[in-house]
């Protein structure tokens, strides 16, 4: 991607005057390749196209009145997700936003004073550290265990203001374990957040949590299973008075009404072209896992629409399947793994390719092999 003139650049500075804080100086411009490629496995979006219903709606919504801005806080939005995630919640236990990055930077502004600590699961979501600092707080990293899960003992040690846990977790696709969760939940002092951008692959969420926990919030997203990235929807739910300290900080009309409509459309008319391709990644990820073991790699066990590899070289392999127009996620030296690559699940036929580019790196004497 182009790098605007000053994004990361720490020299360039108005003569005379600091116009940044130093902690935020310290914070990188988060710009991962986004070269286009022919088969594009690098972002765990759905790569079935987009639910019919919300299509419509897009195409619709384009002709209808956007001269006038959308509702201040989404309340058609916050009734359908409220409907589709059934348990109990309510609209008021709903807080909506540009994508759930917006929520959660939104949601660490809320519920955390600047200086105080946000213990984030190590390796996670790229993002948490940044909004952590950006909003003037500290990440902790906080690394996994051996088996992928959170280490409740290490949150609850660093104190933190926030916890931040990923369930199924991002990069390395395993789910956390409930005891884990609920034992992070119970003993830190502030909220807990697990995002759950990935839940809708998972065999268990942690939305029935909600009803004992009020200081537990759940981020979601509708732009993996539901296919509507590029419109930018996420959501989280909790207890109504932390829900509305987060709206606040999130500040109105953060959801397009384009955005709106469509996902509307997607959680009240699509929920079975959803549940489908949910079915069909499953089936994937399970066909991709085997077929990457038979070419000698140990992909981590995933509960989500990717999986992580482990690799010797992840740049070296990164470059080999570019180089045959396939786009993956390189991670250099991921804690607690090393190099890996994140493929996403999607249709066999792109992944098939993927597979025997792999395989033919692993092969002895191939740059990059496993
Ligand atoms: C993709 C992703 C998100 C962000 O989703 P948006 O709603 O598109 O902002 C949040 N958390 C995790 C773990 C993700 O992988």
């Amino acid at each position: 991607m182009a790098r605007r003139g000053w994004g990361n650049d720490m020299t360039r500075s108005i003569p005379g005057a600091r116009i940044t804080r130093a902690e935020y100086d310290e914070v990188s411009l988060y710009a991962p390749n986004r070269a286009v490629a022919r088969i594009d496995l690098s972002d765990n979006t759905n790569l079935w196209g987009m639910p019919p219903g919300a299509a419509r709606e897009v195409h619709r919504a384009a002709s209808a009145s956007i001269t006038r801005y959308p509702p201040l806080y989404a309340d058609e939005l916050k009734q359908a997700i409220a409907a589709y995630l059934g348990g109990g919640v309510t609209p008021d236990m709903i807080v909506t936003g540009c994508g759930s990055d917006d929520v959660l930077d939104s949601a660490i502004r809320a519920l955390g004073p600047p200086g105080t600590i946000v213990a984030h699961l190590q390796p996670s979501f790229a993002m948490i550290p940044r909004f952590a600092r950006v909003n003037g707080l500290e990440p902790r990293p906080i690394m996994m265990t051996s088996e992928f899960d959170a280490d409740a003992d290490a949150f609850i040690a660093a104190r933190p203001r926030i916890a931040y846990l990923c369930s199924p977790n991002n990069p390395t696709g395993a789910p956390l374990s409930r005891t884990s969760i609920e034992r992070v939940i119970r003993g830190v002092p502030g909220v807990t957040i697990v995002d759950e951008a990935y839940a809708e692959f998972a065999a268990e969420n942690m939305l029935d949590l909600l009803a004992t926990s009020p200081r537990l919030l759940i981020s979601r997203t509708m732009s993996k299973a539901f296919g509507l990235a590029g419109l930018r929807i996420g959501y989280a739910v909790g207890d109504p008075a932390v829900v509305a300290a987060v709206e606040k900080s999130r500040g109105p009309y953060k959801v397009s009404a384009i955005a709106a409509r469509a996902a509307v459309a997607a959680l009240t008319e699509d929920l079975d072209w959803v549940r489908e391709r949910v079915a069909l990644a499953v089936e994937n990820r399970e066909r991709l896992v085997r077929a990457l073991r038979l070419g000698g790699y140990a992909p981590v066990a995933s509960a989500a629409n990717f999986v992580l590899v482990p690799v010797s070289d992840a740049t070296g392999a990164d470059r080999a399947l570019r180089d045959r127009g396939i786009a993956v996620r390189p991670f250099a030296g991921l804690a607690g793994i090393g190099d890996a690559l994140r493929v996403s699940v999607g249709p066999w036929d792109m992944l098939e390719e993927c597979v025997s580019a792999l395989t033919a790196l692993a092969a002895p004497g191939e740059a990059g092999s496993a």
